[in-house]
C-alpha cells in the first residue's frame, strides 16, 4: 500500500515538473520572443530624445561620438544640440527635399513605427515568386481612391527606386527597340532637368533628348514625318506648379505623365488621372525621400510587361524592407478617411507660399509665378496654391544671372537654365523644414527691404498686380467716394508695436496685419521686450487691430497692435482712403455713428519709444483696452473668433499660423 502511495507521490511530482518546465519554456519564450522587440524599441526611442534643440536630429545610423549617436543639425544650426545658430550662413533653397512632413510624422511616431526582426523577408521573392507586396500595392490603390487623384481600376502597378527610376524605366518600355531614328524625348520647359539629364547620360540608341515640346508642336502631327515623340507631363510643373497637360498630338506621341506633386498638399486635385502611364513618388507624398519608393500605374499590358523587365534586370525590384515600411506609412495616410496628413501639408504649404509670395509682391526687382485656384474634388472647395516651388524672375536688365543674385544674398536656388529656361530664373526650394524656411523667407525680406532702403523711401509702392496674392482680392474692400485715393494705390507703410518676445512670434503674429518686410530687431534669435515689424497693409481694407493667441499652456491673449505713422484713419470702418464723416459706412448707420460706436479710434496709434534711453513700450493688454477705451473701441469679442484663427505659440515659438479672419484677406471662400 505505501508503494502504491509513493508510486503516486512520485507521478503528480513528475507530472508537476513537466508541466512547470513546459509552463517555464513557454513563458521564456514569450518573454525572449518580448525581449528583442523591447530592445529594439528601447534602442529607437533612446535615440529619438536626444535633444537636438528643435533644429537638427539624432539617428541611429548617424553619426557617433564616443559609442553615444550624436545631433546632426539642420543648415544653418550648430553646436552640441544644434541651438547655435550660425547667421551667415548661405541658405539652401536648392533641394527639393520635403522634409515639410517631417513634424507630421514626430506627432504620430507611434502608429508609424516598424520593428523589423533579422529574418524578414530574406529571400529575394515573396511566396508567389514576385517582387511586390499585393498588400501594398492594395494600400496604394485605397490611397488613390481616397483622394480621387488616379484611377487605379484595371490597371497595373509596377514598384521603383523613386521615381527617379521608373522615369527611366517608362521611356525604355516605350520606345520600339532598333528603330531606325530614335524616339524625341521632349518635356515644356521649364522641365525637371533630369528627364534631360537621365536621357543623355544613359545615351541610348533608341532615344534621345531633344528638348522643349513647342519646338515639335507641327512636326508631332505631320502625318507624313517619320519622328516618334515621348512627351514628359509634369502636373503640377516642377519648377513653375502649373497643372499641366500634354502638348503634342498625334498618332506618333506617347505621353509619361509625371504626377510626382499630384496631391493635395502642393495642388487642387481637378480630376483623377486616367492617363496610359502615371509615375508617383513616396518621397512627395508622404515626404520620405530616403525611403526611395515610386510607383508607375500602366493601362497596357505589354508595356507593364517591359517595365517588369527592366526592374528585374537592373535591381531585381524595390527592397523588401523599404516595401514594409512603406505599407505602414500608407496606413497611417489612410486613417482617419485620410484627411489628417494633406490638410498638415496643405496648410503648410499655403503658408509658406502665402508669406513667400506676398514679400515679393513687394517688390519690383523680383517676380514669382502667379498660380490661379482651382476646383480641388478631394477637399469639394476652390483651393489657393500651395507650391513646391517658387519659380522667381529677377526682373532688372541688369540681373540675368538671377542665381548670383540670390548667392549674394546667401539664398542658394537652383539656376534656371537647368529647367531649360532663362538664367533670370531661379527655382527656390519651400518643402524643406520649417528652420529652412524661415531663413529664405527672411533673406528675401531682406531683399525687398533693401531694395525700398535704396531707394531712401519708407513705403513700398504698388505692387505689381498678381491677382491671386491677397494683397489684390479686393472684394472686402471699404466704402470709398470716387473721388478718393484710386483702388489701385492700395498698399500703404505702417508700424505694429507687438509685446511678444521673440522676432520670429512677433512677425508671424503680426503678418495678419500685411505683408511684413522687416523688424528692427537683429536676428530672428533676437528677443526683447518690445519690438517693431515693418508691414505693408492693404489700406482698402479696415486696419487690423490685433489677434488672438494661444499660448502653449491653453491660456488665450489677445495682442494689439499698435500703429505708428498712423495719417488720417475713419474711426467707422477703419480704413485709410477716408475720413470718418465720408465713410459710407458710417453714413449708413446715420446715427449710430457715434464715438461710442467706432470699432477703431485714435488707440491705434503708438507713440514713438525713444530707444537711445532703452525705455520700454508697454503694450496694454486686451482687458485693460477694453477699460482704457471703453469709450472708442469696440474689441472683438472672445466667442466671435474661430478656434482655427487663433496662433497657438508654445512658449516663444509659433506652432500653428492660422489667421484671424477681421484682419484677413479674404479668405473664407477657399481653402
Ligand atoms: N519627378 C519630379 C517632377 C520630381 O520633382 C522628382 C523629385 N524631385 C522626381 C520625379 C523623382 O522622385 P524620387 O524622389 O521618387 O526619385
Amino acid at each position: 500500500m505505501a508503494t502504491v502511495q509513493s508510486f503516486k507521490y512520485a507521478l503528480i511530482l513528475i507530472s508537476s515538473l513537466i508541466l512547470n518546465l513546459f509552463s517555464a519554456n513557454v513563458f521564456l519564450r514569450i518573454r525572449w520572443e518580448q525581449s528583442w522587440t523591447k530592445m529594439a524599441a528601447t534602442e529607437a526611442e533612446t535615440v529619438a530624445s536626444i535633444s537636438c534643440s528643435g533644429h537638427g536630429r539624432a539617428f541611429l545610423d548617424g553619426l557617433v561620438v564616443n559609442g553615444k549617436p550624436i545631433c546632426e543639425c539642420n543648415a544653418c544650426f550648430a553646436g552640441p544640440d544644434c541651438s547655435d545658430f550660425l547667421s551667415d550662413c548661405a541658405v539652401d533653397a536648392d533641394s527639393g527635399d520635403p522634409t515639410f512632413l517631417e513634424p507630421f510624422w514626430e506627432q504620430h511616431a507611434a502608429s508609424s513605427a516598424i520593428v523589423m526582426a533579422g529574418w524578414h523577408r530574406m529571400s529575394y521573392e515573396f511566396n508567389d515568386g514576385s517582387l511586390i507586396s499585393e498588400e501594398l500595392k492594395t494600400h496604394i490603390r485605397r490611397v488613390h481612391d481616397i483622394v480621387g487623384n488616379a484611377v487605379t481600376d484595371g490597371r497595373f502597378i509596377i514598384f521603383g527606386a523613386g521615381a527617379t527610376q521608373l522615369l527611366n524605366a517608362a521611356v525604355r518600355a516605350i520606345s520600339p527597340e532598333g528603330s531606325s531614328s530614335p524616339e524625341k524625348v521632349v518635356a515644356s520647359t521649364p522641365y525637371y532637368p533630369v528627364y534631360k539629364e537621365q536621357t543623355e547620360f544613359l545615351n541610348s540608341k533608341d532615344y534621345k533628348f531633344s528638348g522643349d515640346t513647342s519646338l515639335w508642336k507641327s512636326s508631332a502631327i505631320d502625318s507624313s514625318s517619320s519622328q516618334n515623340f515621348i512627351e514628359f507631363v509634369t502636373s503640377p510643373n516642377n519648377p513653375d506648379g502649373q497643372l499641366k497637360k500634354a502638348v503634342l498630338r498625334g498618332p506618333s506621341v506617347k505621353t509619361i505623365h509625371d504626377l510626382a506633386y499630384y496631391w493635395p498638399h502642393f495642388t487642387a486635385i481637378p480630376a483623377p488621372a486616367d492617363e496610359d502611364l502615371t509615375i508617383f513618388t513616396l518621397s512627395k507624398l508622404t515626404g520620405h525621400a530616403g525611403s526611395r519608393f515610386g510607383w508607375a500605374i500602366i493601362k497596357d499590358e505589354a508595356v507593364y510587361q517591359r517595365m517588369l523587365t527592366y526592374m528585374s534586370l537592373s535591381t531585381y525590384g524595390v527592397s523588401r524592407e523599404t516595401q514594409l515600411r512603406v505599407l505602414k506609412l500608407l496606413k497611417v495616410v489612410i486613417q482617419g478617411k485620410g484627411r489628417e496628413m494633406y490638410e498638415f501639408g496643405y496648410k503648410t504649404m499655403k503658408t509658406r507660399w502665402d508669406q513667400l509670395s506676398k514679400s515679393v509682391s513687394l517688390s519690383k526687382r523680383f517676380s514669382v509665378q502667379d498660380l490661379e485656384p482651382h476646383y480641388c474634388s478631394f477637399s469639394g472647395k476652390v483651393k489657393k496654391s500651395s507650391p513646391a516651388f517658387a519659380w522667381l524672375k529677377c526682373e532688372r536688365q541688369e540681373d540675368k544671372h538671377c542665381y548670383e543674385v540670390l548667392k549674394a544674398a546667401h539664398i542658394t536656388g537652383r539656376d534656371g537654365s537647368l529647367f531649360g529656361a532663362e538664367s533670370r530664373y531661379v527655382r527656390l526650394s519651400m518643402v524643406r523644414s520649417q528652420d529652412n524656411f524661415d531663413l529664405l523667407l527672411q533673406r528675401i525680406e531682406k531683399l525687398v527691404t533693401e531694395e525700398y532702403a535704396s531707394k531712401s523711401s519708407m513705403a513700398p509702392s504698388v505692387p505689381r498686380e498678381n491677382k491671386h496674392t491677397a494683397l489684390n482680392h479686393l472684394h472686402r474692400i471699404c466704402w470709398i467716394k470716387p473721388a478718393v485715393q484710386p483702388i489701385s494705390k492700395n498698399l500703404a507703410s505702417g508700424k505694429v508695436i507687438a509685446a511678444i518676445l521673440n522676432v520670429r512670434v512677433a512677425r508671424d503674429v503680426v503678418s495678419i496685419a500685411g505683408v511684413v518686410v522687416g523688424t528692427d530687431a537683429g536676428s530672428d534669435e533676437c528677443e526683447g521686450y518690445f519690438m517693431r515689424v515693418r508691414v505693408g497693409i492693404d489700406i482698402t481694407k479696415p486696419f487690423c487691430r490685433g489677434r488672438y493667441i494661444v499660448l502653449r499652456s491653453g491660456e488665450e491673449n489677445w495682442v494689439n497692435f499698435k500703429h505708428k505713422q498712423l495719417p488720417n484713419v475713419c474711426h467707422s470702418c477703419g480704413c485709410l482712403t477716408h475720413h470718418d464723416k465720408d465713410c459710407l459706412n458710417g453714413l449708413r448707420r446715420k446715427g449710430e455713428a457715434k464715438t461710442v460706436n467706432q470699432e477703431f479710434g485714435s488707440w491705434l496709434r503708438a507713440n514713438t519709444p525713444n530707444l537711445a534711453k532703452k525705455s520700454v513700450v508697454r503694450v496694454t493688454g486686451y482687458k485693460e483696452e477694453i477699460k482704457e477705451d471703453a469709450a472708442t473701441c469696440q474689441s472683438p469679442d472672445k466667442d466671435d473668433v474661430d478656434e482655427g484663427d487663433k496662433q497657438v505659440l508654445s512658449g516663444s515659438r509659433v506652432n500653428s499660423r492660422m489667421f484671424v479672419t477681421d484682419c484677413g484677406a479674404g479668405d473664407e471662400q477657399f481653402n
